[in-house]
């Protein structure tokens, strides 16, 4: 192209990729170096979509160039220089890819920069800001590249990266990207022969194509998921998963497997230390990087593995699969859907091995990434070995971070135990004090306690394990509990109700009755409680109280729900109540010591929305009882 019909065009970057600069630019000093692994990376990739339409049989220009990446520098100059040759970009892709971020969780992650500036720099090596971390160390950064298309004109782009990009068709470009880093003032030390190699091994030891440094090859690894196990060493497979991961800590499990029939595959998989998902903006971050004969195929592919094991992350490789395969029709493909298969059993059969050898491992584990995890409940296929994984907290372990499994339940249940119980609570002290525990407690009965919404829904949908049916605490046919020996008998100096009293209580019963009219849907006396007066239980066969509960917390029913209000008769307050009662049917006191207790327990389960009222009856109420008090005293 002659320079007269050269015409350079404008642009102003978007709004985020401003901000993005903006906080690269001014806030950043150290980690900077990974602006190189972001670019490598780009360039690893742009090779891999390359060979990918070259195996599909498009039509490629430069077809005989070699898939390569070359890093160059220029000490005088001050200037670094990444050539590939993968499929570039034609002028609108610049635009598009470029000039915007796509990335899901940008904004997210931006807002924790903004935030957090002095862990910026971490978050920057955890995240992969792409292209654009290239302003952390240069001034001005010249672009040219040229499509794998026929047709397409090659394209000259350049920034100071302060607001703005221009453009311009270019010539004598061969095919792919060239990046050309002129460094800022203070990073100038980075154009230097064994800086650039340190920088290349630290981060980008695994890419797939080789790096050259000044005509020098840098990378030597090769696929290591393809070597044999007993060849690797364990700082190889954590080197190894460290660039793939971006994570700086080793993996907690390494699964490394090599399957030869009926399908050849090869796995290596990890389980990080840590959730990933920090600030919600990794939701799109997982899968396993699918690779067909070495060949990556696909980046994160999301239908290896079942959502709920999205916290392993890794490699498979098979050779079995074509090398041309469409991602799109990959969910299709019978030799995936087995490999798929193949690897999810992999995984949990691991996770079995760990929770029988380690199980205060496994419990670290599931700290973790059992909130993950326990989504697996509709994976119907692999339900047994689920039910096998899962932990809950409960009634028999000293805390909340101590767990037991279905196993260790059934394990040393009541002979007569039929059904495994469990119950749902905001904490464990607010479990330990729902009255429907009582008789759980007094008969040595193990409760799992839930505290998670979606324990509750694991519950309901799972419905069995074994031959044991799960129930709420609050849905259990009490006389199969009542059966079963005392082992924990509360003493009480309430003695036992006389054939006169227990008349009266019916009465009495009915009096409550009255008094709480149709916001009960009965009043009765109770078999389960043993430490408090009373308790508010469901009807039997309505939805149980804890997923009443959490529709409450969400908001989707504000409705308060109608339920039982049984009283304990052996409680001295309802026993003094019946002895009020007694002498004055329509007493006051009465009136609102039910009222309260009703209140109260209406406010334990959540649903108490203006507690008003209640104060003022409580300050009556104390009013009454230091009149009392004072009348003992003197
Ligand atoms: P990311 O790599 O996370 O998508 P980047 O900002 O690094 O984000 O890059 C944005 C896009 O620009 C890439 O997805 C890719 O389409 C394109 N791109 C970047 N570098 C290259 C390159 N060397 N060759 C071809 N395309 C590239």
């Amino acid at each position: 192209m002659s320079e007269e019909t050269k015409t350079t065009q404008n642009y102003e970057f978007k709004a985020e990729v401003k901000q993005l600069l903006n906080i690269l630019v001014h806030s950043l000093y150290t980690n900077r170096d990974i602006f190189l692994r972001e670019l490598i990376s780009n360039s690893s990739d742009a090779l891999d979509k390359l060979r990918f339409e070259s195996n599909k049989g498009t039509e490629i220009i430069d077809k005989d160039l070699p898939l390569e990446i070359n890093v160059k520098f220029d000490a005088k100059e001050n200037t670094i220089t990444i050539r590939d040759t993968g499929i570039g970009m034609s002028k609108d892709e610049i635009i598009k890819n470029i000039g915007t971020i796509a990335k899901s969780g940008t904004s997210e992650f931006l807002e924790q920069l903004a935030k957090n500036k002095e862990s910026a720099s971490n978050l920057i090596g955890k995240f992969g800001v792409g292209f654009y971390s290239v302003f952390m160390v240069a001034d001005k950064v010249v672009l040219k590249s040229k499509s794998y298309k026929k047709d397409e004109k090659a394209v000259r782009w350049e920034s100071d990266g302060l607001g703005t990009y221009e453009m311009e068709e270019t010539g004598g470009v061969i095919r792919g990207t060239t990046i050309e880093i002129h460094l800022k003032e203070d990073a100038k030390e980075l154009a230097e022969e064994y800086r650039l190699e340190s920088i290349i091994k630290k981060h980008s030891n695994f890419i797939n194509f080789p790096i050259y440094l000044s005509e020098k090859r840098v990378n030597t690894v090769s696929a290591i998921w393809r070597e044999p196990k007993s060849s690797i060493k364990k700082e190889q497979y954590t080197e190894f998963y460290k660039f793939l991961t971006y994570d700086s800590e080793e993996p907690f499990e390494i699964i490394h497997k090599s399957v030869d029939a009926p399908i050849q595959f090869s796995a290596l998989l990890f389980i990080p230390k840590k959730n990933f998902d920090m600030f919600g903006f990794s939701r799109e971050n997982y899968g396993l990087d699918l690779y067909v004969r070495r060949v990556l195929i696909q980046h994160q592919n999301k239908d290896m593995l079942p959502e709920y094991l999205s916290f392993v992350k890794g490699v498979v490789d098979s050779e079995d699969l074509p090398l041309n395969i469409s991602r799109e029709t990959l969910q299709e493909n019978l030799i995936f859907t087995k490999i798929a298969n193949s690897v999810t059993s992999q995984v949990l059969s691991h996770l079995s091995k760990l929770a029988e050898d380690d199980p205060q491992r496994y419990t670290e584990f599931w700290n973790e990434h059992g909130k993950v995890f326990r989504l697996g409940y509709s994976d119907f296929t692999n339900l047994e070995k689920y039910q096998e994984l899962i932990r809950f907290n409960s009634s028999k372990v000293d805390s909340v971070k101590d767990l037991v499994s279905f196993a260790d339940y059934t394990s040393r249940m009541k002979e007569s135990q039929k059904e495994i119980y469990y119950v749902f609570g905001q904490s464990r002290g607010a479990i330990e004090s729902d009255p429907h525990l009582e008789i759980f407690k007094s008969k040595g009965v193990e409760v799992l306690y839930l505290f998670d919404p979606v324990e509750e829904l694991v519950m309901s949908s799972i419905r069995k394990y074994k031959d044991y049916e799960l129930k709420s605490v609050d849905q259990v046919d009490l006389s199969k509990i009542d059966k079963l020996e005392t082992v924990d008998e509360k003493k009480t100096d309430v003695e036992e109700i006389s054939k006169e009293d227990s008349k009266a209580m019916k009465g009495f019963v009915d009096r409550v009755k009255e008094i709480l009219g149709d916001r009960v849907k009965d009043v009765k006396i109770s078999k389960r409680l043993k430490d408090s007066p009373a308790v508010l239980v469901n009807p039997d066969d309505t939805t149980s109280s804890t997923m009443q509960k959490i529709m409450h917390i969400t908001n989707q029913d504000k409705s308060i729900p109608k339920k039982i209000f049984e009283i304990n008769q052996d409680h001295k307050m309802i026993r003094n109540l019946l002895t009020a009662y007694k002498s004055d049917a329509n007493d006051e006191y009465v009136k609102n010591v039910i009222e309260q207790l009703y209140e109260s327990y209406l406010m334990l389960d959540g649903y108490l929305d203006d507690p008003h009222m209640m104060v003022k009856r409580i300050n009556k109420l104390m009013e009454q009882s230091s009149d009392w008090y004072n009348s003992v005293k003197n």
